[in-house]
């Protein structure tokens, strides 16, 4: 289709392999190698570890990052956790990179970047999939204190702002609170009910999803409305002939790959966005798999591996990791199964089951007396701090720069 429109003669991807080996390597790259065009990204480090880190569990090649190199991500993430002390406002969770968290002697300059030190509902979603993906057992957070700073940032009409300084606040960051109480399996003071009636209100005429109320119906967020309800356990609250009404919107989303909006070109993140839709509505199967197999095929990079949106684009690590999930959903051989509504490997979602058995035991207010008992005497600080300077065995400036 967008080589028609571009009037361009494309590759035959009907039969082309998906280069797993490529893809894997391309990610392994980015976890090694920061290229400085992506140096704009820098706030948001954490989420190209998390395309990276998942990418690679979906091609089942975490084998590829050495014991020390996972741990040293493991660290690396928790390094950017922020733990508000006793009294302190709820801003506890993850930041996206470290670059506010400065070394210095001089309290002035200490306290001024205090007060960029917050969490970030995406920062944190991505950084506990990366911790999962990892096998991490998530000891070293408070489970409470996370949720606190969730439900902190949950606005009067339902909906969610990223962080407590104020910021945007429509379904993305919705669907980051569902996913982050649904990993923690703890809900807190996060208002279900409100959060329903805001997804619901942002149905639109077409039954698509809309960013935020009055806005257009869109893949992407029809995804986060979607996967929300389900986390939440409130997609049953929809009634039947609602479902119905979304599912054909999501369906006729499909030329051969997935577009965004009607009448918007194809791009190989909605083959994720919509197919995850309608994963979730158990109506993937209406779908054309060769179609949206062919589509995303057109945007693979044969060169240096991984996928962009559009055929004759460079890859990315966003696209290459969503059209991978996307190939996973029609049964590529080579691929993972991908859980859609956390959007990460049902392995990893497995391992996250073994710490919801794990947690049913613990009483999670006593967990977080205890832990902020520890924190007020300093005894956590030296575990969860990452000393560069006592740190030799960082092999990525991607992790190793602050
Ligand atoms: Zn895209």
């Amino acid at each position: 289709m967008s080589y028609d429109a571009l009037n361009i003669e494309g590759p035959a991807a009907d039969d082309a392999p998906v280069l797993l080996s490529k893809h894997a390597k391309y990610f392994v790259r980015f976890l090694r190698l920061l290229p400085s065009r992506l140096a704009s990204h820098d706030s948001t480090r954490g989420t190209i570890a998390f395309f990276a880190v998942c990418g690679l569990d979906v091609l089942n090649s975490l084998h590829l990052l050495t014991k020390e190199m996972r741990q040293n991500i493991i660290d690396w993430t928790y390094g950017s956790l922020v733990i508000p002390k006793p009294g302190e406002r709820n801003c506890s969770g993850f930041q996206g990179s470290r670059s506010v968290t400065i070394k210095t002697d001089d309290e002035e300059l200490l306290r001024n970047a205090k007060c960029y030190q917050w969490g970030h509902l995406a920062m944190t979603y991505t950084s506990l999939g990366v911790l999962i993906t990892l096998g991490d057992d998530l000891s070293r957070l408070d489970r409470k204190s996370i949720v606190d700073g969730v439900a902190a940032v949950q606005r009067p009409d339902g909906s969610f702002s990223a962080c407590i300084d104020g910021s945007e606040n429509d379904m993305r960051f919705v669907f980051c609170a569902a996913a982050i109480c649904h990993m923690l399996d703890y809900w807190g003071d996060v208002n279900r009910d409100k959060m329903f009636d805001f997804i619901l209100n942002s149905i639109r005429y077409d039954y698509g999803f809309s960013q935020h109320l009055e806005g257009e119906g869109h893949g992407g967020t029809t995804y986060c409305a979607l996967a929300a309800l389900q986390l939440s356990g409130q997609l049953n609250r929809v009634d039947t002939q609602t479902l119905e009404n979304i599912k054909r919107w999501c369906v006729f989303r499909q030329v051969d790959g997935f577009q965004g909006r009607p009448n918007k070109p194809v791009d190989t993140c909605y083959s994720f966005w919509i197919g995850a839709a309608l994963k979730i509505l158990n109506a993937f199967e209406l779908t054309d798999y060769p179609a949206n197999r062919s589509y995303i095929l057109e945007t693979q990079d044969d060169v240096v591996g991984g996928f962009a949106k559009w055929p004759h684009s460079t890859p990315d690590p966003f696209h290459t990791y969503l059209g991978l999930c996307g190939l996973s959903f029609t049964g590529e051989p080579g691929l993972m199964e991908v859980m859609p509504s956390l959007n990460m490997s049902m392995m990893a979602y497995d391992k996250l089951k073994v710490l919801h058995a794990k947690w049913q035991t613990r009483n999670i207010e006593e967990d977080h007396k205890h832990y902020m008992e520890l924190l007020s005497q300093r005894l956590y600080d030296a575990k969860i701090a990452v000393e560069e300077e006592t740190t030799t065995t960082i092999t990525s400036p991607l992790i190793k720069a602050q």
